[in-house]
């Protein structure tokens, strides 16, 4: 054959390959939209589980629902992967409120989780409002000691991607207790993670580091418009008494599972790619969107793939992350069973960021994948997903991490997630079928292109117009 002859070969050849692709991707979005289960089985998940905190009998539930869902769609293989887990319980309804000369006035506050209780009887102190732990180091043990340290630390209104306002702020979440005890605090009060001003606390992971047990102190969030009433009342009474009470509790550890189902690959088996969620939420509200869509988009993906009738190359798995909140136990678990078994994982992709309208993903990898990705960006643009970025992907696939393996994260346009993220306003009315769906038809494809081209062949890859 001559030279000229190979070249035009290979370009019809690419221009198929690409027009493939299109009509692939075009009916996987059509069957999410037309035929999709996602909605459903959230509905499920949320209206009749409800809330799955890690150790809960709910979270059992959710752990046999979703097997028998993944049962229900003849998968190569399905099944339960057992993992340890904390467990931790609320209690009664936290009750707190402080007193100006009006009178008293009730707050809505929740303990975050992984604190202890409030002595018999509750804590009742004076109040120290900080940012910052460098305002608390600089008033130091003299005029902490004895008070309650009230965090009051808002996210950053003027970040556009939410994720990054909400970063800035976790720590203080996480760690106020440990620190503020170190000065002689006698409990925490932090701000809500919120972007909105609203009623809700918003709970969520704190821990107390190499802190002894007897030195340990209560954690409560406080609701973003009570933060805003108690900091006007310390201005206008700097000695006002807050009280508040929790009753929670840390038990021993109980055994749970991470839910997994595969199609086993037709040509290369031993290359594993997964895409998955976490199955825990928090116990406020029903976890809808965290984490309940990024589950059930992961098990559409499997549904979707099986509909369309791709028939993958590579092992995919879904696989429904137990404790992501609380520990993390069931993505470290995860991981270390894979390198035990030495299974080649090539790819990972998680959705745990909402179930609002998919916008791109952002890929944990080496530069020549991203290159590889970014020649697949026009193949979503009839979708509006236009984010392509180098970044973080996602808590439970992240202990896969290495050298050769691409993490990627799902990217939901992100202004709504911290109005709901944790609260009892996580709730299945909150989530929209459509953004549901398109998120999971925007997961399959992904997967999808990984599956036929694999990862590092890059000049395999067919060149798509902008
Ligand atoms: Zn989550």
């Amino acid at each position: 054959m001559n030279r000229v002859l190979v070249v035009i070969i290979t370009f019809l050849s690419i221009s198929i390959y690409a027009q493939n692709d299109e009509q692939t991707l075009k009916n996987i979005y059509k069957q999410s939209l037309t035929n999709g289960q996602s909605y459903a089985w959230l509905d499920y998940l949320s209206n009749t589980i409800g809330g799955r905190l890690s150790g809960s009998q709910n979270a059992a539930l959710a752990v046999e629902y979703t097997k028998n869902e993944l049962e229900k769609l003849g998968l190569d293989k399905v099944w339960l992967q057992p993992v340890m887990v904390p467990k931790w319980v609320r209690g009664t309804k936290e009750m707190a409120y402080f007193e100006t000369e009006l009178g008293v006035k009730k707050v809505n506050i929740c303990a975050l989780g992984g604190s202890v209780a409030t002595p018999n009887g509750g804590t009742k102190a004076k109040v120290l409002e900080v940012a910052t732990f460098e305002d608390l180091a600089g008033l130091g043990e003299a005029k902490v000691k004895g008070k309650i340290v009230f965090i009051n630390r808002a996210l950053q209104a003027d970040l556009i991607n939410t994720f990054e306002a909400y970063g800035g702020c976790s720590s203080e979440r996480y760690s106020g207790a440990s620190v503020a005890a170190k000065y002689g605090a006698v409990g925490t009060i932090v701000r809500s993670l919120s972007s909105r001003q609203d009623d809700y606390p918003h709970t969520g992971s704190m821990g107390y580091g190499d802190l002894p047990v007897s030195q340990r102190i209560p954690s409560a969030a406080i609701s973003t418009n009570d933060a805003v009433a108690l900091s006007e009342a310390l201005k206008d009474n700097p000695n006002l008494e807050f009280y508040f009470e929790q009753s929670c509790q840390q038990f021993d550890d109980v055994l749970s599972h991470n839910v997994i189902g595969e199609i086993t690959g037709s040509d290369f088996p031993n290359e594993y790619m997964i895409v998955g969620g976490h199955l825990d939420s928090w116990d406020l509200g029903d976890g809808s969107h965290d984490d309940g869509a990024g589950v059930v988009q992961s098990i559409e993906v499997l549904r979707l793939l099986k509909e369309s009738g791709i028939k993958p190359k590579r092992s995919i798995r879904v696989v429904l992350f137990m404790n992501e909140e609380n520990g993390l136990r069931g993505g470290r678990k995860y991981a270390e069973v894979a390198a035990e078994k030495e299974e080649n994982h090539i790819f990972a992709l998680e959705s745990d960021s909402g179930g609002f309208t998919p916008r791109g993903f952002s890929f944990d990898c080496s530069k020549g994948n991203l290159a590889q990705i970014e020649q697949w960006r026009s193949l979503f643009k009839p979708y509006l997903i236009h984010f392509f970025e180098k970044g973080y992907s996602g808590a439970d696939i992240g202990p896969l991490k290495n050298d050769n393996i691409v993490l990627a994260g799902l990217r939901p346009d992100s202004q709504r997630y911290f109005d709901h993220h944790h609260a009892a306003n996580d709730t299945f009315d909150a989530v929209n079928k459509r953004e549901l769906e398109l998120g999971a038809a925007t997961m399959t494809s992904l997967v999808y292109l990984f599956d036929k081209y694999g990862v590092n062949q890059v000049k395999n890859i067919p060149q798509i117009k902008d």
